[in-house]
């Protein structure tokens, strides 16, 4: 359905009313500008990098989806789907759609929808922004970016090394130190099953202690009371039965062989029995990677195996193990131990001091370009030259290493000074505009 006149009319006198306002980004939505964003892609390189050096494929799937992925694939009885949900319909067709929350059940959409397991397993991963309605602090936003990977259609436990593996690899790459990494194991359902038969029995017994969230999950979901984050429950949460004393022999087979290869590969790790991850679709191996360098939000990744959660979307059953990294977080641990991430320099700043050159000097600028060479030409705001000595002042403040000063006499001899902005002595030599890819190489040091 269309907007009627009426309607567009009446939105198009709301925003005229409010022209002169000033507009702001949503609350706990972030911009990312220069110079942080070079961090950003700095980071992003390394990351492409990496999961090139495993084989792992980039999948990119919408940002809108059927809110009924998320109540049936995250797990009705999680935060997410609870409480953190950006929910909307889409007043046009009436369609009930979420911003994504997290891409673990788009990725597993996609696959089915597309059949990718069919020849065999999948190795995939994505970065892009994903939207929670939480409470904005440090480390805690309600747009922020994931870095995910899944591998799809493998059932061994050295998969689930593996994207451990990746994770580390990740974390060295970047010179990231002092991450712990914590594993545990969900076992299968029918373990599962009689875990929580025992914690809803030992819950029951201490009814009194439980806070209205225990409450209300202890029979919706218990084995989420263990994940709570209320001080008070500690005590009660930490003398729990523990899924691990339910795992049978071939459960706790597949979690020893996630730890021989750990172990194998110098990654140290250690169990934490209360480690079940806030999210419904979770079987055998779960693991965070985690930080005491960030205060509460410490948690930098999180993930494990999934095996029920193709069956669960409709899909034909599937093993699976994936994670989720929170890309703002790394950045904010880069930061705190001060880890130079990258120099954005500029090698030459172009010097007109009369405009009117532009239509020769842009083609020059260009042939540097193409030789991988950066350079950017001088501009203003009112779109005059200025003079020569502010045209100076620009190219210091610009960081370029040479200034390329493409003067009246210079262009009438077919060429440009090029000065060095860096040596006290401000070296110049003189090039030949006719042969630009000779002496380009000189400005890349
Ligand atoms: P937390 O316990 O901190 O709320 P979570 O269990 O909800 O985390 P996951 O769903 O496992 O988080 O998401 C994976 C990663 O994404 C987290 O480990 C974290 O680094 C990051 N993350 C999650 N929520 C946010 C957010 N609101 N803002 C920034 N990063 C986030
Ligand atoms: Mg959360």
């Amino acid at each position: 359905m269309a907007l009627n006149d009426k309607q567009s009319d009446k939105m198009v006198d709301k925003m005229i009313d409010k022209k002169s306002e000033k507009l702001v980004a949503v609350k706990g939505m972030n911009d990312i500008l220069p110079p942080e964003s070079a961090r950003w892609e700095w980071f992003e390189a390394h990351v492409r990098d990496v999961m090139a050096g495993s084989a792992y494929r980039n999948i990119r799937t919408p940002i809108v989806e059927p809110t009924a992925l998320f109540v049936r694939g995250t797990g009705e009885t999680t935060d997410i789907v609870e409480k953190e949900m950006y929910s909307f319909e889409d007043r046009l067709n009436g369609e009930q759609l979420t911003l994504r929350p997290e891409n673990t059940p788009g990725v597993v959409r996609a696959a089915i929808e597309h059949n990718l397991t069919y020849e065999g397993g999948k190795r995939l991963y994505y970065m892009g922004p994903m939207f929670r309605h939480e409470r904005p602090q440090r480390g805690r936003y309600r747009q922020f970016y994931q870095l995910g990977a899944e591998a799809l259609g493998f059932a061994g436990p050295e998969v689930d090394a593996e994207l451990m593996l990746l994770v580390d690899q990740i974390f060295k790459r970047i010179s990231v130190k002092n991450v712990r990494v914590e594993i545990n194991s969900l076992g299968i359902p029918s373990e599962r099953q009689a875990h929580r038969a025992a914690l809803i029995a030992y819950f029951q017994q201490n009814a009194e202690s439980l806070d209205a969230d225990a409450q209300r999950r202890l029979h919706a979901n218990p084995l989420r009371i263990l994940d709570t984050k209320n001080p008070a429950m500690q005590g009660l949460v930490q003398a729990a039965p523990q899924l691990l004393s339910f795992l049978g022999e071939s459960s706790l087979k597949h979690l020893e062989t996630v730890q021989r290869l750990l172990t194998a590969c110098g990654v140290p790790w250690s169990v934490n029995p209360r480690l079940v991850r806030g999210l419904d679709y979770y079987s055998h191996t779960v693991f965070e990677f985690i930080t005491t360098e960030l205060g509460a939000q410490g948690t930098l990744c999180g993930g494990g195996r999934y095996d029920g959660l193709f069956e669960i979307l409709g899909g034909k059953p599937t093993p699976a193990v994936g994670w989720g990294m929170g890309i703002e977080r790394v950045l904010e641990l880069l930061k705190e131990q001060s880890i130079e991430t990258s120099n954005t320099v500029l090698d030459a700043y172009a010097i007109v001091p009369d405009l009117a050159d532009a239509v020769r000097v842009a083609p020059v600028l260009q042939q540097l370009r193409a030789q991988g060479i950066s350079v950017q030409m001088h501009a203003t705001a009112d779109g005059a030259a200025g003079a020569m000595k502010s045209q100076f002042k620009k190219a210091d403040a610009s960081g370029a290493r040479y200034a390329l000063v493409f003067g009246a006499e210079e262009l009438s001899k077919q060429q440009v000074a090029v000065k060095s902005l860096r040596d006290g002595q401000g070296a110049q030599t003189l090039q030949s505009l006719e042969s630009v890819e000779s002496w380009a190489k000189v400005l890349l040091k």
